[in-house]
């Protein structure tokens, strides 16, 4: 599987005046490169061809890193074909964008990155070693150890600092030790619900929710002042958005550690997870607030960190279709059902239960296609992050 150790860079003044350049030139070529072939595309045959913009740049960041721009382009180009492929099949719900190029669409800005092929670096315990020379103290922690992969360089406009991303390749540090499947339901309000083996636990979201809401009214009180002005977003703006990401992030972490960890104790080796769609049915926040909730809570990363942890378990992890699953009974398979608030109750076999237990039940009786359950669990077991 694969990792990335992340690192600030400390470079001295003459040592970034040579990432700028480097970066430079590197992002010129990536953007020349992908220029040419978007156009290409859309006149209805890609043009593969990048002798004229290898030649051009070998000379100014060397034929390594020149290589690595053209790589990284053909990789993104291949994952968009990919992509499509997947559209045109049905399996993929939105159809994918001709991969853009290395800028800041919002901003007009370019994204700085200087790439290192995998053998053109070496980390050592205070430098990194890079081409031309440049040895560069870094901080952080060099978390995963394996075999390292190609390295990027990007500098971040918010800190003003360099960083580097360092893919690594590394084993799976732990393994399955039963065979037993979770149930996952996602949400917003309790953000992950799980059923293993006839027990339904889930995680409150409440504090989470609390500081989401509060920097997305910070972000909306700020936004005002730059439409009084005039202006569309400044620097501050990004900053609280990506504190307010961040700080997402950072709960949704330790959920999910926690929900694996547990899992794996439990004896786990597959996660069934509910399909994200379900989810608009889910919440109910108002309108507004539901359609500020799609927009910006971010699904998708839960999702991935959940596999990625699991990945680190050895588990494997399944997404299926879950809709309807709220309104179907676990217990007699009725869909004669009303929900009211947090409250679920069946209108055929009188079961109620709270809405966050039902979710993940029925997410195992739909993968199973199995009868009704006469052991519902009625509640979940709430743990807070
Ligand atoms: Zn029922």
């Amino acid at each position: 599987m694969k990792r990335t150790n992340t690192f600030l860079l400390c470079p001295t003044r003459s040592q970034e005046k040579k990432l700028f350049e480097l970066a430079d030139k590197c992002t010129k070529m990536y953007n020349e490169i992908n220029y040419k072939r978007r156009q290409s595309y859309f006149a209805g045959k890609i043009d593969w061809n990048t002798d004229e913009e290898y030649h051009k740049y070998k000379k100014v960041i060397g034929s390594a890193a020149a290589q690595q721009v053209i790589n990284k382009n053909n990789e993104v180009w291949k994952s968009y074909f990919s992509l499509l492929r997947k559209w045109k099949t049905g399996k993929l719900e939105e159809i994918p964008k001709p991969p853009g190029y290395w800028k800041d669409r919002s901003l007009g800005l370019r994204i700085l990155k200087y790439l290192v092929r995998s053998d053109s670096y070496r980390l050592e315990k205070r430098k990194l070693k890079l081409p031309f020379g440049l040895s560069i103290m870094w901080k952080g922690r060099n978390k995963w150890k394996g075999k390292q992969g190609r390295l990027e360089i990007f500098y971040d406009d918010l800190s003003g600092r360099w960083y580097a991303r360092m893919p690594v390749e590394v084993k799976p540090p732990h393994q399955p030790i039963g065979q037993k499947r979770a149930y996952l339901d996602l949400g917003v309000k309790c953000p992950i619900v799980a059923y293993v083996n006839g027990e339904v636990f889930g995680y409150r979201g409440n504090s989470l929710l609390a500081d989401w809401w509060y920097w997305t009214h910070e972000i909306a009180k700020y936004q005002e002042v730059l439409d009084k002005n005039g202006k569309k977003t400044s620097k501050r703006l990004r900053k609280l958005y990506r504190k307010r990401q961040r700080r997402f992030r950072d709960a949704i972490n330790k959920i999910v550690r926690d929900l694996v960890e547990r899992c794996w104790r439990k004896g786990v080796s597959e996660i069934i997870c509910g399909d994200l769609k379900g989810i608009r049915e889910n919440a109910n926040f108002g309108r507004k607030s539901n359609a500020m909730i799609h927009n910006y809570w971010s699904h998708g990363y839960i999702l991935r960190r959940i596999r990625e942890k699991a990945e680190e378990h050895g588990m494997k992890v399944k997404t299926i279709d879950e809709r309807g699953t709220s309104s179907i009974c676990p217990r007699c398979f009725s869909s004669v059902v009303t929900r009211r608030g947090r409250l679920f109750k069946c209108q055929t076999c009188g079961l109620e239960a709270h809405r966050d237990a039902i979710g993940a039940q029925n997410i195992r009786l739909v993968h199973e296609r199995g009868g009704a359950n006469n052991r519902v669990v009625a509640h979940p077991l709430l743990l807070s992050p």
